[in-house]
């Protein structure tokens, strides 16, 4: 026993061509012939080390397996069997490395290799069986079996810098939980092509139905019916209808009705943030406090401008006056992202209603239903039938709204490649937009800030939701002089944080909003880590107890950061937060701006001169001074460069809402020359 072990040291030191009978005779204290004794040639004792590392894997996956329960958790044991930390280390990989090198030569090991191979194969087969069609389990299977050798060989071919245990395992659920979804959908139904003859520019396969899950649990919510072009045609011809009455009443009369279900929101606020947090996996201390909330402010704000919607009145002399009216747009989209869905579903409807439009609203595909709840409390509050109404689908629905020659507007929030889309989309009906999309904003800590409100503000602007949030600072730039005493700070208030449960109000950090998105966070971590950025904490999956069954990512701070990193110029929308470090004020300002992004931008510093002269050189749409990521409904939100078009909340949101009508009135004879 003690032999093999001194082999696995060997190899895993000195490789294959080193470990000769003599080296580890020598590491054993004994002397070559006693071991030739034993194990003959060097490749006996080769083979049996190896058979003792697939053992250990092999003995491990039977534990797991045991205190398995479903087959999914079966699926489980064995990746956790093959990258848990008992296996997954430098050692361990090294030798498991230098014996494939050698399998397609030496007998011994390729038969090792076959058995160790076969026997997760069909472990792995027969359990995906039971929940996935035969052919598909055998691809599934063999999926999950070259993601576990190619993780391995990453992992030893770059030293153990790319991935870790805890990552590695994070990685493979994150790809299995994302397969399965997608292979236990309903499948492509007739009738659900778009009748464009653009089908090419779909984003997604066509399907007929949208599985709702709770990110935190994997649990199903619903299963709601796709809207196709008969649904979307009917809405717009409902719209239109509705739209000229709504848009008949005064504006004080319009006011009312938002002034009523902006009440009603407040009254379920528990209720409607409750299902929020089920559907998003955010913390309900944050959906109580805010998604609901910010929503009910937004539709109260509009509610109160309604009535005081006015054109000018221009003189134009004694003979002649001239006057603008705001006037309606007519039916109008708008199109929601995950992350806030009840909240942005209010912010895009408030400003459209209050102005006489119609709406139709697309919720994200994977939170679709607390837009449901809206429809219905409009319309309990007296909001008449047509005037808001929603579509549930998939990008395609997404598109017959922005494709539709009825609807005059589109307002979309979303990832920049899908603003693209829409506003090519809407470019053949000449449609207004607006587009509030992503971002990769600086936040700049100078040296005489007040350094616990910048770790405050970081904090807010990193790990709120999760991270997933839009105008996130998650370029942190602390200057030189700071950097040390902040990173401690942040380091102390981040280890406190509470990760757990999103129903329980103590729970400060939920789970990301699927498996899919958790495998991208997870994924950028590594190569955070991989191109040389300190990990200062976090870095991987929580899978500890229950939160094993869903997308919890720790916050993750990676210091020593360049600005060429991945995670430096990628928006990742996950808890990541990366510090670079700074010495000038010019420096820093070049540094922020060289981003594609233009969404957000914060600066801590108790010089004012200081903070107003950076505020105005940095290209972003939205800026905060000695705060971060608040967003009261007053002010203008929105993003410059490819952050997006145009501006939501605020009075600007009115402008985009209406188009202005431009009248002369004539108070005297016309002089014609003719
Ligand atoms: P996506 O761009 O993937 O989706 C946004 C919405 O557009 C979804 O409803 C989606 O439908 C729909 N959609 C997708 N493709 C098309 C298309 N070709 N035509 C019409 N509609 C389409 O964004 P996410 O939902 O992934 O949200 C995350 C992104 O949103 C991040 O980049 C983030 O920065 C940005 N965001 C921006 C905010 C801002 O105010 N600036 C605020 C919040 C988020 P489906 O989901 O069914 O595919």
């Amino acid at each position: 026993m003690q032999l093999i072990e001194v082999t696995i040291d060997s190899l895993a030191e000195v490789g294959y061509v080193g470990t000769t009978l003599a080296e580890i005779a020598r590491r054993a204290g004994v002397s070559p012939g006693l071991v030739a004794h034993y194990f003959g040639e060097k490749d006996g004792l080769l083979e049996a080390a190896f058979r003792k590392l697939a053992r250990a894997v092999a003995v491990n996956a039977r534990k797991r397996l045991a205190l398995a329960r479903t087959p999914r958790a079966r699926v489980q044991a064995i990746i956790d069997a093959n990258l848990g930390p008992e296996n997954f280390d430098k050692r361990t990989g090294i030798a498991w490395l230098a014996f494939w090198g050698q399998v397609l030569h030496v007998e011994g090991l390729r038969r090792v290799q076959t058995a160790y191979q076969r026997r997760m194969l069909s472990n792995l087969r027969s359990d995906l069986r039971r929940m996935i069609p035969g052919e598909a389990a055998r691809s599934l299977a063999a999926m999950i079996a070259a993601m576990i050798d190619g993780v391995w060989l990453r992992a030893a071919l770059s030293e153990w810098q790319e991935a870790d245990s805890e990552s590695a395992q994070g990685l493979l659920t994150a790809f299995v939980e994302g397969r399965l979804r997608e292979l236990t959908r309903p499948q492509p139904a007739d009738g659900l092509e778009l009748a464009s003859g653009r089908v090419g520019a779909r984003t997604a396969p066509a399907r007929d139905s949208v599985r709702v899950i709770n990110p935190a649990t994997g649990e199903e919510l619903a299963l709601l019916a796709v809207d196709g072009p008969a649904q979307v045609d009917a809405a717009v011809a409902r719209a239109r209808l509705a739209q000229q009455a709504w848009a008949a009443k005064t504006g004080a009369e319009r006011g009312r009705v938002l002034q009523r279900a902006a009440g009603l929101l407040r009254e379920r606020n528990d209720e409607l943030a409750e299902l929020e947090t089920r559907n998003t996996g955010k913390p309900i201390q944050e959906t109580r406090a805010v998604d609901v909330v910010s929503g009910a402010e937004c539709i109260e704000y509009y509610a109160g401008m309604a009535a005081g919607l006015a054109g000018e009145h221009l003189d134009l002399g004694p003979k002649a006056f001239g006057y603008t009216r705001r006037e309606p747009l007519g039916v109008v989209a708008g199109i929601g992202a995950w992350n806030y869905p009840l909240q942005i579903a209010c912010w895009k409807s408030a400003p459209a209603l209050a102005c006489g439009n119609a709406m139709i609203f697309k919720p994200a595909e994977l939170t679709p239903l607390t837009a449901v709840k809206l429809a219905e409390i409009y319309r309990e509050a007296g909001l008449p039938d047509g005037v808001f109404q929603v579509v549930q689908g998939y990008a395609q629905t997404g598109q017959l709204l922005s494709r539709h020659a009825g609807i005059r507007k589109i307002s979309l929030t979303g990832e920049v490649s899908t603003g693209k889309a829409v506003m090519t989309d809407a470019a053949a009906s000449l449609k207004q937009v607006t587009l509030e999309l992503g971002g990769k904003s600086p936040l700049i800590v100078f040296g005489d800030a007040h350094l616990e409100n910048a770790v405050s503000g970081a904090l807010l602007g990193n790990f709120y939701s999760a991270g997933e949030v839009c105008s996130n600072g998650t370029r942190v730039f602390v200057h030189r002089s700071v950097r040390v005493e902040f990173i401690e700070r942040l380091r102390t208030r981040i280890a406190a944080m509470h990760i757990g449960d999103p129903l329980d109000p103590r729970t400060q950090v939920g789970a990301l909003i699927s498996a899919e998105h958790m495998q991208k966070v997870l994924g950028l971590i590594a190569r955070g880590r991989a191109q040389g950025a300190r990990l200062v904490i976090g870095g991987g999956r929580v899978t500890t107890g229950a939160l094993g069954r869903g997308c919890f990512v720790a916050p993750t701070v990676f210091d020593a950061c360049h600005d060429d990193m991945d995670i430096v110029r990628q928006e990742i929308f996950g808890p990541v937060m990366s510090v670079l470090e700074f010495d000038g004020e010019e420096e820093v300002i070049a540094r922020a701006n060289a981003t594609e992004f233009g969404l957000a931008a914060g600066v801590f510093t108790n010089d004012l001169t200081r903070a107003h002269r950076v505020i105005a050189q940095l290209e972003a749409g939205t800026c905060w001074i000695n705060h971060y990521n608040i967003t009261p409904i007053e002010l203008p939100f929105g993003g410059v460069k490819m952050s997006g078009l145009g501006r939501e909340n605020g009075r600007a949101a009115l402008e985009h809402y209406t188009q202005l009508k431009s009248v002369y009135v004539a108070m005297a004879d016309i002089e014609a020359p003719y």
